[in-house]
């Protein structure tokens, strides 16, 4: 049979580590190298100007890799639906493949595609290369749950061995180019979609595969960095990053995961001192694969409502707070500073998510986490949908995280790496010329102080929006009384469960060390088997 192929890109938007597309090219006469852009998705979908560009700057220079084989990237536009079948018509496809996507739309949409393709005679093969593991193969491991700990993900890890090394990439791909190619299937501008780049922020990331692999191996040359990096001794307000940035690359899958895994391997293969797991540069990788894993089953996992693994909290509906946060007018410099840089930049650091997100709902404004999750998803230019949901119930100790008195001060946190404030000087340049003594909490400035600063409080910064003293006793009582109920409604459902289930980390019952409040744990585990 004469072998034609469909390789169809959505993540993993690169040649390198990408078994996929390897199977697509492999004894093929004519493999086309595909990217849908639904419509609907480009005008309802929660994706920043910034974001945009991203995608827009990776998907062209998809097209440039893949013009050195003499083959081009297929921008098509429409639904999956409307699209394969046409396509598979018109190019006499044969194969189709792409790389597995676990988040729950997509599941659904590769089901259809799948029983479209069948249908046309076309054969799917589909391959794992998002995430380290197949996430599937450490449920499995784990005795059929997924490990709810990170702990216990390293004790399942260490079980299976390192994860695959990454495939090398294509040595050709057989393309037959329509003469009307760009027209028909070139990669389309800001401008073609309705985005105005004038409205983008500083270019400090471009998107693609180049980009990220540049990126890679620049940080993977600061040996020492990377042996001795310890995640909670980076720090959140420095005016370059202090942590890699390869998010968004690794959420595009601009650079794979595994690449990165391996190389951080050689770098430490060549220094026996290095730090460990969960702090070390590989222990980050091990956090992106804890959330994948327990997302890929979880349901619900990105709401509050129907999700077992999350504490249900009585968040107030608070649109004035949440626009404050969001817009960057809390009145706190520290906490608006960080939200003008996810705003106009798209990345921030990740203790300045955790600072902000823990200001939006336990520590200060009671709102809802999946309020600041939106936020986040339409900012971030590394939004994923697995690790935004995870973090952000872990900061709002809705689940993971359970020390739910342990508060963030928007005063002190900061201070403690920035004295002087000049990352706040940078991002809210109206209190530029305010005294180092009172940068972080402008309002306890007096009048003439502020005057001769150039910035009045309550007119040219805003007032703050709570007092944090006051609010964070309130919200400790108030998260205090969530986590009763919690226990009550958990032990009630434990007596009738604790014989049959599994514990609160995901450890099959067998080996439970400690009795747990899990019934709604347990309840989402026998759903998942
Ligand atoms: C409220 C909140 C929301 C978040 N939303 C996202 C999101 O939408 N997308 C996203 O990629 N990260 C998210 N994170 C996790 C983390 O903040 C970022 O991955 C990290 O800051 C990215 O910067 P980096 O690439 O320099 O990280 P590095 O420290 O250099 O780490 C390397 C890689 O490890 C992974 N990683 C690091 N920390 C975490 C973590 N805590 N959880 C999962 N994976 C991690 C990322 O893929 C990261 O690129 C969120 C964190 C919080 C607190």
């Amino acid at each position: 049979m004469t072998k034609r192929s469909i390789h169809w890109f959505r993540k993993g938007l690169r040649l390198h580590d990408n078994p996929a597309l390897l199977a697509a090219c492999e004894n093929a006469v004519d493999v086309k190298p595909i990217f849908i852009l639904d419509p609907w998705f480009a005008s309802n979908a929660r994706v920043g100007v910034n974001r945009w560009r991203f995608l827009l700057q990776t998907l062209q220079n998809l097209d440039q890799s893949l013009k050195k084989y003499n083959s081009r990237l297929h921008v098509v536009r429409g639904t999956p639906g409307e699209v394969f079948p046409e396509l598979f018509k018109q190019w006499e496809t044969t194969h189709l493949t792409f790389e597995l996507d676990i988040e729950p739309y997509a599941k659904v949409r590769d089901a259809a595609v799948k029983s479209l393709a069948e249908k046309s005679g076309v054969e799917v093969m589909t391959f794992v290369s998002h995430t380290l593991y197949d996430t599937d193969k450490v449920i499995k491991a784990n005795g059929g749950n997924p490990p709810l700990t990170y702990q216990r993900l390293q004790t399942v890890l260490s079980k299976m061995g390192a994860p695959p090394k990454p495939v090398e990439g294509p040595r050709e791909i057989k393309t037959k180019i329509a003469a009307n190619h760009d027209t028909e299937y070139g990669v389309p501008t800001m401008a073609d979609l309705g985005k105005d780049d004038a409205e983008c922020g500083p270019l400090l990331f471009p998107g693609g595969e180049t980009e990220g692999l540049k990126r890679l191996d620049t940080m993977m040359k600061k040996t020492n960095w990377v042996c001795k990096f310890e995640k909670p001794k980076t720090e959140p307000n420095t005016l370059a990053p202090s942590t890699t940035v390869l998010s968004p690359y690794l959420k595009f899958g601009c650079v794979s995961a595994r690449t990165f895994y391996h190389e951080v391997q050689k770098v430490y293969s060549q220094n026996k001192n290095h730090t460990q797991p969960p702090t070390s540069l590989l222990g980050q990788l091990f956090w992106r694969e804890f959330y994948y894993v327990i997302a890929s089953v979880s349901p619900n996992f990105d709401k509050m409502e129907g999700n077992p693994i999350c504490t249900q909290v009585d968040w107030d509906d608070n649109t004035e707070y949440l626009n404050a946060w969001r817009e960057g007018k809390t009145g706190y410099p520290f906490i608006d500073a960080i939200m003008v840089q996810l705003k106009t930049e798209g990345w921030i650091h990740h203790l300045a998510r955790h600072a902000v997100a823990c200001f939006l709902t336990r520590g200060d404004l009671w709102c809802h986490w999946e309020e600041g999750m939106n936020v986040f998803e339409e900012w971030l230019l590394d939004a994923d949908w697995c690790l935004n949901a995870g973090n952000w119930m872990w900061l709002s100790a809705s689940a993971f995280f359970h020390q739910y008195f342990r508060v963030y001060s928007p005063i002190v946190f900061g201070k403690k790496t920035d004295k002087d404030g000049n990352y706040i000087r940078k991002y809210l340049p109206q209190l530029k010329n305010f005294p180092t003594q009172y940068i972080y909490e402008p309002w306890t400035a007096p009048l003439k102080v502020q005057e001769k600063a150039g910035c009045i409080i309550g007119k040219d910064y805003p007032k703050r929006v709570v007092e944090h003293d006051k609010v964070r006793e309130k919200n400790i009582k108030r998260m205090a009384e969530a986590y009763k109920k919690r226990k009550e409604s958990s032990s009630k459902g434990i007596t009738e469960k604790r014989k049959t289930e599994g514990s609160e980390d995901g450890t099959p019952k067998k080996k439970r060390k400690t009795g747990g409040n899990n019934s709604k744990i347990t309840d989402f585990v026998k759903k998942s088997k």
